[in-house]
């Protein structure tokens, strides 16, 4: 896939992993849609630098992807002004620390429909014209913890579960379209998502991390970029990005 031009759409990319690759992305001459729930100043701050930094188009849509009504408004924009998305990074994400059993239902439907159901909204309404345009990608980020489970966050890896296996399938799906669907699996990544942990426990992870750090947002952007630009051939596939762990 050639890099001129391409419009590329990452939800959730008001800071941390998304806001990074959108940087990235801009590096590569691409059209770059933006999007977050709340964070609109921090959402408006990234439009400006894209533009006067980068000299980047960019459309900044905030809305809730976890919304399907939200997610269809947020395309009609786009395709209204690029015709399409032909890159899109299903980033946005949301985590849960807890024990199931205190976990409300409320709870679990707003983590599942914010990390898997917006994947499938996202996916549903980019794939038509990555159909007509015979080329498309799409990337999801997920974590390593869809596969192997984390303690305190089984709803967290369940979505991301979920995540995996979407993407297998719909890789299959989509691979006589010249569509590749893949998903980086993210270890522990230094953004937002992990301020919550204390010094002594992030100390201990990284111990337990045999590249004795966490990761950058800008190494996950260096590779979701990568990724967009690899042979289609590369489909189906869940890239780890852990340092080993
Ligand atoms: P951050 O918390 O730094 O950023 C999350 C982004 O998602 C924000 O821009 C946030 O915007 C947006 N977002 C959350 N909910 C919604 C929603 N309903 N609609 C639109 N945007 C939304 O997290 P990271 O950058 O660390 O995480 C990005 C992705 O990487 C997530 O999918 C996460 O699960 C995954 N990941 C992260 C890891 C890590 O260690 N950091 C490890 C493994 C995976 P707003 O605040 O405005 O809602």
């Amino acid at each position: 896939m050639k890099s001129d031009r391409k419009t590329v759409l990452i939800t959730g990319s008001s800071r941390g992993i998304g806001r990074a690759a959108a940087l990235e992305f801009a590096n590569y001459g691409c059209r770059i849609a933006i999007n977050c729930r709340q964070s609109i100043s921090q959402l408006q701050e990234l439009k400006q630098t894209l533009e006067d930094t980068y000299q980047a188009e960019c459309l900044a849509l905030p809305c809730d992807v976890s919304d399907p009504l939200q997610a269809e408004k947020m395309f009609q924009i786009i395709e209204e002004h690029w015709g399409g998305v032909d890159i899109l990074v299903n980033n946005a994400g949301i985590s849960h620390i807890g024990l199931l059993q205190d976990m409300t239902p409320e709870q679990w439907n707003t983590l599942l429909t914010t990390n898997l159901s917006s994947v499938f909204y996202c996916s549903r309404l980019a794939i038509p014209h990555m159909i007509a345009a015979r080329s498309g990608r799409i990337i999801n980020i997920s974590s390593i913890w869809g596969s192997r489970g984390a303690s305190c966050e089984a709803a967290y890896s369940a979505s991301k579960g979920g995540i995996h296996a979407f993407t297998k399938a719909l890789a299959k799906e989509l691979a006589p379209s010249h569509i590749s669907v893949n998903a980086i699996a993210c270890g522990a990544i230094d953004t937002d998502m992990n301020r919550f942990l204390s010094n002594e426990e992030r100390a201990a992870l990284e111990e337990e991390i045999p590249a004795g750090r966490f990761g950058t947002a800008e190494e996950a952007a260096r590779l979701i970029v990568q990724t967009a630009f690899a042979p289609e051939y590369l489909t189906g596939q869940i890239i780890g990005l852990d340092g080993g762990w």
